[in-house]
């Protein structure tokens, strides 16, 4: 065996489940990226500085160059925004944060703790009589092994989960960039015909602005260029008098998928699924990296106690993935129910009927 658990992609999930698995396991953490790549997803909400000071790695956090989240701006339901301030939070603010940065820490840690990393995507897992054998594609076709395999590949995860139920077709398109004045310390949503806009300033002067929508409706393609979809912001009420004619300079654009998904259950013997793989939730609940953490040290916790043989820790991880996504969608059906404005437009008429 090259391990006791082979970890399947180094995002906040899986190098999470390395730092708290390596003190006690020899842990393989296979990424074909080398280093974090910049991607979108960079609110965190207070409570997340419970699990950072859990895991040893609080201190780091707020030594870096994290900015706190004071409120958030939302015209959801009515035109007139409402200002939820952090104050009343019993968990404090919570922060911007520089993604790449908070990744690079997540995969330092579990390097100092004693997981071993390797450079390479996962391309297929097959079953031996004791564990699995995970195929890499560098070099090309090598198998490593291990007794456990955690599945921490994110919202696309097909290596072991083939069933995986989707709630619709919801995607984003974003567009990062310098020469933005925005409130400092506030994220701005607001609701439209046809989706809804996230808009923030972001550590380093640099701000982000981000579509979400249906990938079938017409607005996913009007949405389609930066010149397209500054246009489409500067119309609306609210974010249309905050961004003014700002220039957006030297713009960094995206598209991906943000619906909410998840496989049938994120355990079977020897397989754990875990962050995104586990659960992907609608951006909406801005829940994503803090249930990587989350999720991230409570599978790490199940992972030990199954490789010491106790075969019930799969299942107490399991349910309590299951209490996660049923509070979860409760919460994503409510925060839909409240938006009555474009009742009988497609986006909205879809999450009223869910
Ligand atoms: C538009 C959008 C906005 C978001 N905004 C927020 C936000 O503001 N706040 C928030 O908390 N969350 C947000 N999220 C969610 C958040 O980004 C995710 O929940 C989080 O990234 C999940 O972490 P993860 O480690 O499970 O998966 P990922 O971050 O997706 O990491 C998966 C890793 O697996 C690797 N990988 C994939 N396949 C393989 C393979 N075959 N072999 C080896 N490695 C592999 C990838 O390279 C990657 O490093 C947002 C999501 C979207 C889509």
């Amino acid at each position: 065996m090259d391990a006791e658990a082979i970890i399947i992609g180094a995002g906040p999930a899986g190098a999470t489940v390395a730092l708290n698995l390596a003190p006690f396991r020899k842990v393989l953490l296979v990424d074909p990226a080398p280093a974090p790549e910049q991607r979108i997803g960079e609110s965190i909400p207070g409570a997340a500085r419970r699990l950072l000071a859990d895991m040893g790695l609080l201190d780091q956090f707020l030594a870096d160059s994290h900015t706190p989240r004071h409120a958030l701006r939302s015209a959801w339901g009515d035109p007139t925004p409402v200002v939820r301030d952090s104050i009343a939070d019993p968990d404090g603010h919570g922060w911007q944060i520089d993604r790449r940065l908070f990744e690079d820490r997540l995969r330092a840690a579990a390097r100092a703790r004693g997981a071993s990393a390797v450079t390479a995507r996962a391309i297929a897992v097959r079953r031996e009589s004791e564990g699995f054998a995970v195929t890499l594609d560098r070099p090309k076709g090598v198998d490593v092994r291990a007794r456990l395999i955690i599945d921490a590949s994110g919202r696309r995860s097909r290596l072991g989960t083939a069933t995986r139920t989707r709630r619709g077709k919801l995607s984003c398109a974003w567009l990062r960039a310098s020469g933005v004045t925005l409130p400092a310390g506030v994220v701005q949503i607001e609701a439209e015909a046809e989706g809804w806009w996230y808009c923030s300033a972001l550590p380093a002067g640099e701000g982000l602005l981000a579509f979400h929508t249906d990938s079938d409706l017409p607005a996913a393609k009007t949405a389609a260029t930066p010149r397209a979809l500054l246009r489409r912001a500067r119309a609306l009420p609210m974010l249309g008098a905050l961004l003014g004619d700002a220039a957006w300079n030297a713009p960094e654009t995206g598209y991906c998928a943000a619906h909410s998904a998840w496989p049938e259950s994120p355990v079977r013997e020897g397989w754990i699924a875990t962050g995104d793989a586990a659960l992907a939730c609608d951006p909406l609940s801005a829940q994503g990296l803090f249930n990587a953490l989350y999720f991230g040290l409570s599978a790490a916790e199940a992972a030990n106690r199954w490789l010491d043989g106790e075969a019930s820790a799969l299942d107490d991880y399991a349910r309590d993935v299951a209490s996660v996504r049923s509070h979860f969608l409760r919460a994503e059906s409510a925060w839909y129910a409240l938006e009555r404005r474009w009742a009988d437009a497609p986006f909205w008429k879809r999450r009223h009927t869910v």
